[in-house]
């Protein structure tokens, strides 16, 4: 037991360094880059209890930008790989759910530093290789959102541990957030090595265990995660990494009966699959398992004809390319009034011209390769499907070439049907369609919105660019659950912990906030405790007499 009420650390966002020519962290950054680089191929095991365990399955990781270069491999595990992660955990659960949180904050709070400190460039350059980003979108990713993550969930658990109910006379009230009864299974997606490294880590904090399936196209940064939480003090069988099929991972970890939550961030299908298998398998589980799932999105910009257009475009070019539109939140519907639209077709056309493709490596390169090739074989057939559809048109870019990478030019699709496959459907990749409206009238911008939220399924983002005060409270009103998380006269990605909590309902998910207390107590199931100071010792109410 703690003999002190501590206090952790006040959380601050992890500042995000600039690269910028000459600077020291460029220097160190791209030395790093080169060293995995060149380096000898690696073997990444599954990190089960105190063993690495590799397979004869190998699977090759290579970067997305030269898919024939090989960084290493990781083994593929089976079933009883994932059998075996369970019972690690489960024989972990004990000691680490009853451990003082004191020294499960100290951990976490030691990973972070070693996030922002010595791991830095290793993470940054292990993710720009691993995932194909530029310097800058690893650095906001993997270096201050991952660090961002750990420290203020520490502060956020903290704040939640305080909360006690009152307790009246001769009575002493307590609630206790106990870990959830079984093991927590993490499932993380390919974009964000920092929801990676936070989906095991916040339930681990709050005393779960976790085994953890990151997915196949990230496992290169994922072992630096694995790395870090090792060095951090993490003790084996806490967390344990399995790299394997996810039907195959799924298959058992669902039908255990000490399976006590999902932690999920990934694609709208995949969730609901294992939403409905957990359903199927209720009976089997000792406890009603938590489902926290963060999905996917159809985000949108909204301009007003009041809309300032340079920043308008600034905020179509950042929000739908950066990272090549393999954000949850990448804007990827534009619905832009007629009068401004030449203008705004016009410096799209200018400010695109000057952006450069390539490796990440050249930091002059603003987009970069897409993930793998289902991902560039699925992007090329919606800008294909435009080449060829009678309402819509190609109108900047377009180009695909995967003979090194798999690189997809930066593309605007305009479309006269506001329900064109591309206004509606996720792409996950640097394509952007437009619907241009009507606005002669003020009625056409109140209609525009009633559009606009009945467009799609997803819920996640949305921007409006409005200078008029008055389009701004229409718009806020009228799009109240279009948009979890959903932005004035900015760009709708780049959420920053502490700042902006992410996520979002309807099919983009359960809206649990990363990063935020909300999702916190999604990790814990509180026990009350009352305890009478001074017994009563007779039955008899006073109204009996
Ligand atoms: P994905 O759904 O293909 O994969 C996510 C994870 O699920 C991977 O680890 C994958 O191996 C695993 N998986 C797939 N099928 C499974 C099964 N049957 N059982 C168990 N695990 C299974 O997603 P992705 O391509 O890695 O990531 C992109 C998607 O993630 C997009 O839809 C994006 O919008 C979404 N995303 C959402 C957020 C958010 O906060 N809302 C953040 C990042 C990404």
């Amino acid at each position: 037991m703690p003999h002190g009420t501590f206090n952790v650390p006040y959380p601050i966002n992890e500042p995000v360094l600039s690269y910028a020519p000459g600077s020291a962290e460029r220097e160190e950054l791209l030395s790093t880059y080169r060293a995995l680089y060149n380096q000898k191929p690696i073997e990444v095991p599954m990190y089960i209890g105190n063993q690495r365990l590799t397979t004869a399955d190998k699977k090759v990781m290579s970067p997305p930008h030269e898919h024939g270069k090989v960084l290493g491999h990781f083994s593929y595990g089976t079933s009883e790989h994932v059998a075996m992660a369970i019972e690690s955990a489960l024989e972990a659960r004990p000691a680490w759910s009853a451990l003082a949180w004191e020294h499960r904050a100290a951990i976490f709070l030691k990973a972070a530093d070693l996030v922002a400190g010595p791991y830095r460039a290793k993470i940054n350059a292990a993710t720009m290789l691993s995932q194909g980003k530029n310097c800058f979108q690893a650095e906001i990713d993997a270096a201050c959102e991952f660090a961002d993550f750990l420290r203020f969930n520490v502060f956020f658990a903290q704040e939640l541990h305080a909360q006690q109910p009152e307790s009246s006379d001769g009575i002493w009230n307590r609630v206790e957030y106990r870990a959830l009864e079984g093991f927590v299974f993490a499932v993380t997606p390919f974009n964000f090595t920092a929801i990676s490294g936070n989906l095991p880590a916040v339930a681990a904090m709050m005393g779960n265990v976790v085994v953890w399936k990151p997915s196949d196209t990230q496992v290169y940064s994922a072992q630096v995660i694995m790395e870090i939480f090792q060095e951090a003090g993490v003790p084996d069988g806490v967390i344990n990494m399995v790299t394997c099929d996810g039907p195959v991972a799924g298959d058992v970890v669902f039908k255990h009966p000490a399976f006590a939550g999902l932690h999920f961030t990934g694609s709208t299908g995949v969730f609901r699959h294992l939403w409905k298998t957990i359903g199927e398998n209720l009976s089997t589980y000792r406890t009603y398992p938590r489902i926290v799932g963060e999905t996917g999105g159809k985000d949108f910009v909204v301009a007003h004809k009041s809309a300032h257009v340079e920043a308008l475009v600034t905020a179509l070019i950042r929000g739908a390319f950066e990272f090549q539109g393999q954000k949850c939140s990448a804007a990827s519907r534009a619905y832009i009034p007629a009068s401004l639209w030449p203008e705004v077709l016009e410096t799209l056309k200018v400010e695109m011209a000057t952006m450069s493709m390539g490796s990440p490596e050249d930091f002059g390169n603003f987009v970069n390769a897409v993930i793998d090739r289902k991902a560039f074989d699925k992007i090329q057939g919606y800008i294909a499907h435009a080449q060829d559809a009678d309402d819509a048109e190609v109108v900047i870019g377009g180009g695909c070439d995967d003979s090194i990478g798999y690189f997809i030019e930066p593309t605007v699709v305009l479309t006269s049907n506001p329900h064109y496959k591309s206004m509606v459907e996720e792409i996950f990749g640097p394509v952007l369609t437009v619907y241009v409206y009507d606005d002669t009238s003020e009625q056409s911008f109140d209609e525009l919105l009633t559009l606009v939220d009945n467009t799609s399924e997803y819920a996640l983002t949305g921007a409006v660019f409005a200078q008029d005060r008055y389009a701004l409270d229409l718009a806020s009103r009228r799009l109240e659950q279009a948009a979890g998380n959903f932005y004035l006269n900015d760009k709708p990605t780049g959420a920053v912990v502490g700042q902006q909590p992410f996520g979002g309902a309807r099919g983009s998910g359960t809206n649990d906030k990363a990063g935020s207390a909300l999702n916190l107590v999604r990790w814990v199931s509180p026990r009350t405790i009352k305890e009478a100071l001074v017994s009563p010792t007779n039955y008899r109410y006073p109204f009996l007499g």
